[in-house]
């Protein structure tokens, strides 16, 4: 449908020469970029599994698991989910450099809730990741509902040894498209959680938001930009929703109740929250892509991840759209 447009030359970018040039040609503020602008090289993401639940897998306050999660709970690598966290690590490294040459990592606490669990089991875990000389830093993926007191001197503390980031996974800042998502908060506790964390400590924040939704209008894109840029961020996560098997979104799905977001409308929605968003926030990934390709129902585009990000690229380029084009202080 759209590939006529991807193999004609995309027209030169003609914006705030700044953004574009400082951005080594991409449309936007990729996160490699920051990562290199803090350590001075390429750094990589392990992604390790130590969380085994979560509030909402543990039904806390009525919760439900979310209705697009896998019983995986995100995990990059649920294979290596049985290894303890120094074998993962190791694991992860050998199997990073296989692919490319990398000397400096960051060790990516992703899988279900990794804040959930006792404050003092993080603490093990963050000490066995910087008995590693080439682990320069940790990042948590949490939601906002699992904070603390205890957690941010645990942050705080590790700050001064090495890199500290927390991505909170907020998904939207639409309510009624969090209650269809079984989040189990609200998007005002998202933004409680962010202000909390930043003022109580000097973490690196950034977090997550799903793009497809049922119900999901441009307003609601142009308000995620708008809430983002209103944050003390420093990053966001993009992705698409996607219909994995044996999740709630699946029988939905197979009864004909949610329709996944095309290609084009997805490209759309990237290109409008981009084009709004604040250009010194560093966008890690523009989508989502399943951990395991055998659990993936739909949308079939999102299975090819860096055909789908090229031609994200492409689509932008060919629209002269760039992150911040339209935002206004
Ligand atoms: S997305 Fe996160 S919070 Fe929701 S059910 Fe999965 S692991 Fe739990």
């Amino acid at each position: 449908m759209l590939q006529s447009e991807f193999t004609q030359a995309p027209p030169t970018v003609k914006g705030p020469s700044q953004w574009p040039t400082q951005w080594q040609g991409l449309p936007y503020y990729p996160i490699g970029q920051y990562y290199k602008s803090v350590f001075g090289q390429k750094v990589y993401k392990i992604p390790v599994t130590t969380a085994e639940t979560c509030p909402n897998r543990e039904g806390l306050r009525g919760m439900k698991t979310c209705n697009f999660c896998d019983v995986w709970g995100s995990a990059a690598y649920p294979e290596y989910q049985k290894l303890d966290l120094r074998e993962q690590i190791l694991t992860a490294r050998e199997r990073i450099r296989r692919r490319v040459h990398a000397d400096k990592f960051l060790v990516y606490f992703q899988a279900y809730t990794t804040t959930f669990e006792k404050v003092a089991r993080l603490r093990e875990q963050f000490a066995i990741a910087a008995e590693f000389e080439d682990v320069v830093g940790v990042v948590v993926g949490t939601r906002p509902d699992c904070i603390s007191d205890s957690l941010f001197d645990l942050w705080n503390e590790y700050s001064h040894r090495f890199f500290v980031a927390v991505e909170f996974g907020v998904q939207t800042f639409n309510e009624e498209q969090l209650l269809w998502m079984r989040r189990g908060h609200t998007a005002q506790r998202s933004i409680d959680a962010i202000h909390r964390t930043a003022a109580a400590t000097k973490v690196n924040l950034g977090l997550h938001l799903i793009f497809g939704n049922q119900g999901e209008t441009i307003s609601d894109v142009l308000n995620a930009a708008r809430m983002c840029n209103d944050l003390p961020i420093q990053n966001v996560k993009l992705h698409n929703m996607h219909v994995l098997k044996n999740t709630p979104l699946a029988d939905d799905f197979l009864a004909g109740q949610f329709v996944p977001i095309t290609w084009l409308e997805y490209a759309e929605r990237v290109k409008l929250f981009l084009q709004h968003l604040r250009p010194d926030i560093a966008v890690h990934r523009l989508s989502a892509l399943a951990s395991r390709s055998d659990e993936l129902i739909a949308p079939a585009w999102t299975s090819k991840k860096m055909e789908v990000y090229q031609n994200l690229i492409d689509y932008l380029i060919a629209h002269k759209a760039f992150q911040g084009q339209f935002y206004q202080r």
